[in-house]
């Protein structure tokens, strides 16, 4: 059945489009569509494979990595040099430690093309922009096998949720995205609405198009949430990315759209690798395809299917903890994460140098059923700004327990709001460091 969806703002793109092959079109498309169908079904499979297999498979992935880097690799060749690493230095995952870090400096200091393997062309890449919402942006550049690579990243983890190839999903984007080759022959049908149309927009599609998977920012969701009226046919699947999701608006969504959103992390520079499933006990790492280190709780992340402008040791800024447990009660066998904090911009340093992260602040105001969204500033060293929905009263009160609880003494000041403002676009964070930032 053709998608139909009608224009009700700034665009909403029906995808499942009449299926046209147009010349030298087929042949490409078809073997990449089953790479990619190849890839997920191995990426689904590996999720529950043994920690030795798993091992194996990541040991040979990044030694063959390693060499692709040092031979075809301009900037990788000078990196490694530089720090007296060769790759026959890489004898077994122990010597992991011995690979230099690669920092987001070195990625916004060199152009693109430093990066690329020899070989790839760079007019054949497509080029994906971080959004530079926490420092300079920069540019990644994709060839056919990395992108492949991005894609059977994403669509994993939705197939990994109970995804189906006749599932119509509805993303909620600034632009829209490409459109793949199995949306083209009419499968994983997909429509984009714009961040720029109003909340109330998004629902009168909602209500007519009823997609099964519905895909936003975490912020993005709670808009739609906080003016959604009880959907007569909910998502089944809600996947909430780019931001932190946190709990009162997982738990706002989940009663207005029917459904607990899924909560995915991911970077533009490696596609996404973290990944809740319907449990919700953590994030599931994609080590198959992700190698990911917590050093001093910071991740580093290797792609290690991303040869076109390989991502090695890559020190990302977002913060995180492995589960205890480590074991999920649905059986798969990937390392779990107990959760993720996000960037350490989104925190706030005490005068000692300790940090603390959002859920120090949510476990303290979630116990303000009068309050209805916050956002707490550090604008210098020795003080905290709390913004807050709600009356003077609570405000008072919230200020006052925080104070008590701080584990280290900061001046607070309170500003009340009515309705916090939306920044099109922009990431919400409820905790953001603005000191030390210039
Ligand atoms: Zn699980």
């Amino acid at each position: 059945m053709p998608l139909t969806i009608q224009k009700v703002g700034q665009f909403a793109v029906p995808c499942l489009k009449p299926i046209k092959l147009e010349s030298g079109f087929a042949l490409g498309t078809i073997t990449n569509g089953i790479k990619t169908v190849w890839g997920i079904r191995s990426a689904l499979a590996s999720s529950r494979w043994q920690s030795d297999k798993l091992h194996v498979h990541q040991f040979r992935l990044l030694s063959s990595l390693l060499n692709h880097c040092y031979n075809r690799v301009p900037f990788y060749k000078r990196h490694f040099d530089q720090h007296r690493f060769h790759p026959v230095d890489f004898r077994s995952l122990a010597d992991l430690v011995h690979i230099p870090i690669l920092e987001k400096h070195h990625l916004q200091n060199s152009p693109p093309t430093d990066f690329l393997a020899s070989g790839i062309d760079p007019a054949g890449c497509r080029k994906i922009a971080t959004s530079g919402s926490s420092g300079n942006p920069l540019s990644i550049l994709l060839h056919e096998n990395g992108r492949r690579s991005h894609r059977i990243a994403a669509w994993r983890i939705l197939f990994e949720n109970g995804f189906r190839w006749t599932d119509q999903t509805l993303e909620i984007r600034m632009t829209s995205g490409p459109v793949y080759s199995a949306q083209r022959f009419g499968l994983a049908p997909k429509s984009w609405l714009s961040l720029k149309d109003t909340p109330a927009n998004w629902v009168q599609v909602m209500l007519s198009s009823r997609p099964e998977v519905l895909v936003a920012g975490a912020s993005t969701l709670r808009a739609l949430a906080e003016v959604s009226p009880t959907l007569p046919s909910p998502p089944r699947l809600i996947i909430s990315d780019s931001e932190t999701l946190y709990p009162a608006d997982r738990a706002l969504i989940s009663e207005r759209l029917g459904s607990e959103p899924i909560d995915v992390f991911g970077l533009v520079e490696v596609s996404n690798f973290a990944w809740e499933c319907r449990h919700h006990k953590g994030f599931h790492t994609s080590s198959d395809s992700h190698l990911v280190e917590l050093l001093n709780n910071e991740i580093v992340v290797t792609h290690l299917d991303q040869t076109d402008m390989p991502i090695l040791r890559y020190r990302t800024g977002d913060a995180a903890e492995w589960s205890n447990s480590g074991h999920c009660p649905c059986g798969r066998t990937l390392p779990l994460l107990s959760r993720v904090d996000g960037r350490t911009l989104d925190s706030v340093e005490l005068p000692s140098g300790r940090t603390l992260f959002w859920p120090f602040f949510h476990e303290i105001l979630a116990q303000f059923p009068q309050l209805r969204q916050w956002c707490i500033i550090q604008s210098t060293n020795r003080s905290l700004r709390l913004q807050l929905a709600t009356d003077p009263t609570t405000a008072a009160n919230i200020a006052q327990s925080l104070a008590d609880q701080l584990p280290e003494p900061l001046e607070i000041s309170t500003e009340t709001l009515a309705v916090f403002p939306t920044h099109t676009g922009k990431k919400f964070r409820a905790v953001l460091r603005e000191v030390n930032q210039q």
